[in-house]
């Protein structure tokens, strides 16, 4: 990258307003370039790794998804990433929808990661695993009371529910996997339940609906298993705790982070490399472990702080499925008065 294009790229940063920029490093002619939604201290420590390794160099720069996503979209062709990493199937299916990725198809990405966790066209591969499932107050809630995702719109749990908003991309897929799993009329009839049992109006975040169990406003809630990892960090005696939601049927709603290689990167073979090296062992190890989530690559053990939450039965529906059905997901929300 040489300092003119550097200086066209920051002032087309700051007109996006993207909230930060990390990094971009003196780069030679065989690094890979990555945008990415994720933050620097989950990211940094794999490239350095990843260099170590290949002696390929990467220069990142991160900000918010969207605005990353606006970004490819008006660089176009002179687009310097390489590569795009996001969260949320539901974003990379838009990004992969958008025309932003370029079909990658390995043999090593196809034994690394398992097939439900990749596009189906090879324009994303997930990378981590988070489980979306059932926390609860240790405190008002029995275990042997819970069991799945549509139970939680049965009328035991009447103003003892606490969600998170529609308008999150993990609610839409969350949404749009029980559409995929009962179609649309059935998942109506589970949304509306969720709506009537609401505590309160929808939460901004995951923590805040961890919050609002601990202030006693409601009982169950859902919630990203990385957030309850957060949250028990720092209050260890917290009285709450993940259910595994949906075992005796299609297992919990999990999706990922991942990434694909752009449609005009560049440099298309360290891009892939820089992928596989992604879904290897080596590197789940520790992408897993930086923000408390799961490695995509099954034969690789979670670390210890996730291994002690207990194993579970992951719902194997295509993550693609997160995206195409995520038009549907948030018109049925909005039917259902899910805010
Ligand atoms: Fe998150």
């Amino acid at each position: 990258m040489n300092i003119k294009t550097l200086v066209s790229s920051t002032v087309v940063f700051s007109i996006l307003t993207v909230s930060s920029i990390a990094a971009v490093q003196a780069a030679s002619d065989d690094s890979v370039t990555v945008y990415s939604s994720r933050k620097e201290h989950l990211i940094k420590p794999l490239f350095e790794a990843f260099t170590k390794d290949t002696g390929i160099k990467v220069e990142y720069l991160t900000g918010k998804g969207g605005a990353l996503i606006e970004r490819l979209k008006l660089e176009g062709a002179s687009t310097q990433a390489d590569m795009f990493m996001t969260v949320d199937a539901g974003n990379l299916w838009y990004a992969g929808s958008q025309g932003l990725f370029q079909t990658v198809q390995t043999e090593t990405l196809k034994s690394n990661i398992p097939s439900y966790l990749r596009d189906p066209d090879g324009l994303w591969t997930g990378l981590s695993v988070r489980a979306r499932t059932i926390v609860y107050s240790t405190d008002r809630v029995k275990p042997d009371d819970l069991s799945t995702y549509e139970d939680l719109a049965s009328d035991k749990w009447k103003g003892k529910l606490c969600l998170r908003t529609s308008k999150k991309i993990y609610t839409k897929s969350l949404a749009a996997s029980v559409i995929y799993n009962h179609g649309e009329d059935k998942a109506g009839n589970i949304i509306s339940g969720w709506v009537s049992n609401l505590a309160a109006t929808p939460n901004a975040k995951d923590s805040h609906v961890m919050n609002a169990i601990l202030a006693g406003q409601c009982d169950v809630g859902l919630v990203n298993t990385y957030y309850f990892g957060r949250l028990i960090a720092k209050n260890p005696n917290a009285p709450l705790k993940l259910f595994w939601a949906n075992q005796d049927t299609t297992g919990v709603h999990v999706n990922v982070s991942g990434a694909g290689v752009t449609k005009y990167a560049t440099n298309v073979e360290g891009a892939t490399k820089l992928l596989e090296w992604l879904s290897s062992a080596e590197a789940q190890a520790i992408y897993g472990s930086l923000n408390k989530e799961y490695p995509a690559n099954q034969n690789i053990a979670s670390d210890d702080i996730v291994s002690a939450w207990g194993s579970f039965k992951q719902d194997d529906m295509n993550l693609s499925k997160a995206g195409i059905l995520q038009a549907k997901a948030v018109k049925l929300m909005q039917i259902k008065g899910y805010k």
